[in-house]
């Protein structure tokens, strides 16, 4: 998949459209996500056009994976969450249920989360 300049993180990104910024550094950005699903909901994008984490982790290099990590880290922190705990979720794909085609981690803490994937 070709990534999509004009998926709405890309626009993000671009300052085309607002959000609310978290953090930012040259690696990331991080910001709230617009339909929270938890009392903390963060999301942390790369800087760079990837499409998926399957796209990041085949084409970025060691420099930002490692900072893209390091940056999510740290967002974390930021929020408060770590010592209560918190969930990392990258969805991938159409099975993944991805919806914004620019490769993100979602951040959620805030309560217990409960299982990891409803069933089925
Ligand atoms: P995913 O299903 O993993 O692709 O998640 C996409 C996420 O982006 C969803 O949780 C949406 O609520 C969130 N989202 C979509 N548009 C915006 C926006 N303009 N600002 C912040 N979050 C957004």
């Amino acid at each position: 998949m070709s990534y999509d300049k004009n998926n709405i993180f890309a626009k993000i990104l671009r300052g085309d459209i607002p959000c609310k910024k978290v953090f930012e550094n040259d690696y990331a950005l991080a910001f709230w996500d617009i339909n929270p699903q938890a009392p903390t909901h963060v999301l942390v994008i790369p800087k760079g056009a990837y499409v998926s984490f399957d796209d990041f982790s085949m084409h970025a290099d060691a420099e930002q994976i490692a900072g893209f990590i390091k940056a999510a880290g740290h967002v974390a922190r930021e929020l408060g969450v770590t010592q209560d705990g918190f969930r990392l979720i990258s969805n991938c794909g159409v099975n993944g249920g991805q919806e914004v085609p620019h490769f993100h981690l979602h951040i959620l803490a805030g309560r217990r989360l409960g299982k990891m994937v409803q069933a089925a």
